[in-house]
């Protein structure tokens, strides 16, 4: 049972010395958006099959696993998917993590397009902690094309003054930058966001997956986002607020507040990379940009008790040698070869 966990009772580290400290969980593979980065409706059409009801993990399951992994170090939790607001209930799986001794922050990322004020409350009070929500663009037409499903910006404006009215504040921003797609609408982001207490990160364009076209050539690089910020609103880099943060953080020098960037291309954070991945379908991945992992649901589903369980994480995770944004630039046959899962899959 969930409740009954040991802390940490060894330090678990990979062969680069990283600790497992995050557990991303994506709660489905379906998303109601077809983000040209993420799910192009080309390849996400109407036949496009996504994983049966059956073989997703139950919030049973996902809390089960979430104590074991609380026992090997994780401290933190973020749902994610796919559109995670799109599984049903899903302040009942809060419900369940938020007890798990060991687990002190649970985190949410969601495009906000379901989220009305009346489910971000039933989430906070279930014990979500914090949200981030994505929004590549206040420009209407940018974003309904971007999205792929004509969907409105206010109605994401909307979602995030309904997180924010619920606590979950200070509220975070994603906002994936893609050359030609919406870099024009860079500088109205950050000027919307400026001296409100919602926290703006710009996203490089990453090649996740093999099926979002990613170009080296469409990426606006953190270096080039800095400097047109800077060159309207003089910013100054500041510390990061947790070591192995994956955003780099800016403040305003006029003090109307922060933003982050997340130079996944440019500036690759390999060396503090503290996370695990769980697909909807219970299997275990230790990169985002992995191409296998290691089926935990089936080993749930054929009855291993938690020692076994935390063993078997244990193993992955001490036998762990990811760092491939550190290696992309390398363009080696095998890496430019290499079958990665989808995003959507994986969870972001
Ligand atoms: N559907 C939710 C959402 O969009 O926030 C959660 C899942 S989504 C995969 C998580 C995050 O990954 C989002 O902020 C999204 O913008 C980002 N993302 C997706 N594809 C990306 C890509 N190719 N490069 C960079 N970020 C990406
Ligand atoms: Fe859906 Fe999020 Fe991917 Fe967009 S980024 S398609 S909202 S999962
Ligand atoms: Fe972590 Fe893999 Fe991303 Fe490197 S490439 S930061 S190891 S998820």
């Amino acid at each position: 049972m969930p409740s009954e966990q040991k802390m940490p009772a060894t330090q678990t580290l990979d062969t680069l010395g990283r600790h497992m400290r995050d557990l991303r969980i994506s709660v489905t593979d379906r998303c109601n958006f077809r983000c040209t980065y993420c799910m192009p409706r080309e390849l996400f059409g109407p036949d496009h099959a996504f994983m049966p009801r059956a073989s997703l993990l139950t919030f049973e399951e996902i809390a089960r696993l979430s104590a074991l992994f609380a026992q090997l170090g994780v401290t933190k939790l973020r749902l994610t998917g796919g559109e995670p607001l799109v599984r049903r209930d899903l302040e009942q799986l809060v419900d369940k993590l938020a007890p798990i001794p060991g687990i002190k922050d649970i985190g949410l990322t969601t495009n906000g397009s379901v989220l009305t004020l009346d489910k971000a409350l039933k989430l906070a009070d279930a014990g979500l902690q914090r949200i981030t929500i994505s929004l590549d663009a206040l420009d209407d037409p940018t974003f309904r094309a971007l999205n792929g499903v004509a969907f409105p910006v206010d109605r994401v404006l909307a979602a995030i003054d309904n997180a924010t009215a619920a606590g979950l504040a200070p509220v975070k921003v994603n906002m994936v930058v893609k050359r030609g797609a919406n870099d024009h609408c860079i500088e109205a982001m950050a000027e919307y966001f400026r001296g409100s207490d919602k926290v703006l990160r710009f996203i490089e364009f990453m090649d996740v997956g093999n099926s979002n076209g990613w170009r080296l050539d469409d990426v606006l690089t953190a270096d080039e986002i800095v400097s047109r910020i800077n060159a309207r609103w003089p910013i100054e880099p500041i510390a990061p607020n947790y070591a192995g943060e994956v955003a780099n953080r800016w403040r305003y020098s006029d003090g109307a507040g922060e933003i982050g960037v997340i130079a996944a291309i440019t500036k690759p954070f390999c060396r503090g990379c503290t996370r695990a991945r769980l697909s909807a379908d219970g299997i275990l991945y230790t990169c985002l940009f992995a191409g296998v992992g290691v089926n935990l649901k089936s080993l749930l589903r054929n009855g291993a008790g938690d020692d076994d369980m935390v063993e078997r994480i244990s193993n992955v995770w001490h036998g762990r040698r990811d760092r491939y944004s550190e290696l992309r630039s390398q363009e080696t046959p095998e890496l430019k070869e290499k079958s990665k899962i989808e995003m959507s899959y994986i969870g972001g």
